[in-house]
């Protein structure tokens, strides 16, 4: 069966990526944000069903077994992230072009699954030193989290030659166009 068409974003923490997808989302109608499920805690302002599912583990295992997954990974030891195959349908029963937020090995996945139904955009920080500053900056996490997440980019940014289309996140307003530019033409080709 040919799958309908999904737009995913992945990039190291703090590359700006949430701020792309936002504006994406508000810009075309046409797309819709697919809410993945995590056991990570809850982070202040986040809301559960909007930001993500926050699940414990015993429920994420549990779902997992029963094959409720499109993707999933362990993006940090102990820590899992996955996209309810439910959320995926949802939204395309509404009409909409999927957009996902998710890290290199499930933006690959997927690739693999969707082919050119897939359109992977990998967002880059200017460097690897400006990404550790903005990280820190956003003081979300302590030090062993912090700690992961730059074993975790340097890990991701390996990668993004095998991705569809790089955005470098220096300038922001070149950055979003840039954005546009990618999402428009997948979204006009014929599937
Ligand atoms: P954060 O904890 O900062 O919200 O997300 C950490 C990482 O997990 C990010 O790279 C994000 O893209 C990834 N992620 C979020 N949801 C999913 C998901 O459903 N599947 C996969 N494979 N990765 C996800």
């Amino acid at each position: 069966m040919k799958h309908p068409k999904v737009i995913v974003f992945t990039s190291p923490s703090g590359a700006g990526k949430t701020t792309i997808v936002r504006h994406l989302l508000s810009y075309y109608e046409k797309l819709a944000f697919s809410i993945s499920a995590t056991t990570r805690k809850q982070r202040e302002g986040e809301i559960n069903g909007v930001h993500y599912f926050f699940l414990s583990e015993a429920e994420f295992l549990h779902r997992l077994k029963e094959n409720e997954f499109l993707e999933w990974e362990e993006v940090y030891e102990g820590i899992y992230y996955g996209t309810l195959r439910t959320e995926i349908d949802r939204l395309h029963k509404l009409g909409k072009i999927v957009v996902l937020d998710i890290d290199v090995k499930g933006a690959l996945n997927i690739k693999k699954d969707y082919g050119k139904n897939a359109l992977c955009v990998f967002v880059k920080p200017p460097s690897f030193e400006i990404l550790i500053e903005r990280l820190k900056n956003r003081g979300t996490e302590d030090d062993e989290e912090l700690q992961k997440r730059i074993e975790r980019m340097e890990f991701e940014l390996k990668h993004e030659y095998e991705f569809d289309a790089v955005i470098v996140n220096d300038v922001l307003s070149n950055a979003l166009t840039e954005a546009e530019k990618v999402v428009e033409a997948f979204i006009n080709h014929p599937d």
